[in-house]
């Protein structure tokens, strides 16, 4: 049997007063979803439990299979097995966003979805003056910067001490998007550390040449690092190993591919997949397509949806689902049958309404399809159908197994 996961990331919304009351799901012309829900079942599943901050990395254990109440540490560090980046196991792995503040509030947590050459010019000269050995009150340790894809960057804390705990809080920039960002700077444990190196951040990018080309072109500069999503390693039990099947990922995403190498599941990157409104979806599906003939099961994540709706704009999460239609759902649809059994799965991770520009709790709607999937009598693949389904998984961990039959 071989199985296809296509996750449009963020996709489950709520009705739109701009859409006629519709959801961008119903709103987008999706005829290859909408095949999978008539000719197998919607349901929905909930994959991020109460306890859990409602976000890529927690949804997207759940998604592949995995408790995340049993595996999850933080964010980064899954962020940083993407990376090639080892972590000991008295590491902490912290996520280091390139923002732009103004007037003391958080404008943009992508700095103008910054070009990676411009972020690892900016990385490079914080780690010439942040990084190396840290002397902080008693505590003795190093801190690593690594450049990442865009804005999205790591920060390695090594020591045998460590500052942080469990009860470590730290904000997520994309959700509070606007907000002034004193009331959400780093408490607990080891907070007055990362404080201390967001602040210094700010007087070293005021006058970096890469910020100043940005301003002279009409971009938003990168102001300062946000350190958000600390975690130690996970031991994660290899999918094979669980579920006895040989994976591969195709995500512009480091945090996505992170979770996809820690199960053991082939990394596939596609040139030009960006993972942002302009990735080459059809690059997408033919790499997808391509991963079928040498892996049992084949995971296409595209970012695009999630990030129209951070940015609050309807029309793009529309074009982005019906790219990811066309381009991905369509050609995985064409290839599975010449493989004898097969099925394929369509999920996001989380919700994320175009309301809040945020993610946020609640069930998601997902349809199944392929061999041994009766028709449930569905027309469509949206919130309003999923949310009449019978089927429907609590604990989200629990779809993995029921799709793989
Ligand atoms: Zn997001």
């Amino acid at each position: 049997m071989k199985y296809a996961i296509v996750i449009p990331d963020g996709c489950a919304d709520e009705p739109q007063e701009s859409l006629g009351g519709k959801t961008p799901l119903q709103a987008a012309r999706t005829p290859h979803m909408d095949r999978i829900a008539q000719t197998g079942v919607v349901g929905r599943s909930d994959n991020v439990p109460p306890s859990l901050t409602p976000a890529s990395d927690v949804a997207t254990l759940s998604l592949f299979g995995y408790d995340p109440l049993q595996v999850y540490t933080g964010r980064a560090p899954l962020e940083t097995a993407a990376m090639g980046i080892r972590l000991s196991p008295n590491d902490w792995a912290i996520r280091c966003n390139l923002v732009y503040v103004d007037g003391e509030a958080m404008r943009d947590f992508t700095a103008g979805h910054i070009a990676s050459e411009d972020g690892a010019a900016l990385m490079k000269v914080i780690q010439q003056q942040l990084g190396g050995p840290v002397e902080f009150g008693d505590l003795r340790g190093t801190l690593e910067f690594h450049a990442g894809v865009s804005y999205r960057n790591i920060l390695v804390y090594r020591g045998a001490d460590s500052p942080f705990a469990a009860d470590t809080r730290t904000q997520p920039p994309h959700d509070i998007p606007d907000q002034p960002i004193s009331g959400h700077l780093p408490q607990g444990p080891g907070s007055d550390l990362l404080r201390h190196v967001m602040g210094r951040s700010r007087p070293i990018l005021k006058d970096h040449p890469a910020n100043r080309a940005r301003i002279a072109a009409g971009q938003r500069p990168a102001t300062q690092i946000w350190l958000w999503g600390q975690g130690k390693a996970p031991s994660l039990r290899q999918f094979a190993q669980v579920y006895g099947k040989r994976g591969a990922i195709v995500s512009a995403v480091d945090l996505v591919r992170g979770v996809g190498v820690l199960l053991g599941w082939t990394r596939i990157d596609v040139p030009g997949a960006t993972g942002y409104l302009d990735t080459d979806y059809a690059a997408k599906g033919r790499h997808g397509v391509e991963a079928l003939k040498t892996h049992d099961l084949v995971c296409v994540h595209v970012e695009a949806p999630d990030e129209a709706s951070h940015e609050g704009k309807p029309d793009e999460k529309i074009k982005a689902l019906e790219r990811i239609d066309e381009h991905i759902v369509g050609p995985l649809l064409d290839a599975l049958p010449s493989y004898g059994d097969w099925r394929i799965l369509v999920s996001p991770d989380h919700r994320t309404p175009l309301r809040t520009r945020a993610h946020a709790y609640g069930m998601v709607p997902f349809a199944v399809a392929g061999t041994g999937v009766p028709p449930a009598g569905q027309n469509a693949y949206d919130e309003a159908v999923a949310a009449a389904a019978a089927l429907e998984f609590a604990k989200g961990h629990q779809l993995m197994k029921w799709f793989l039959g």
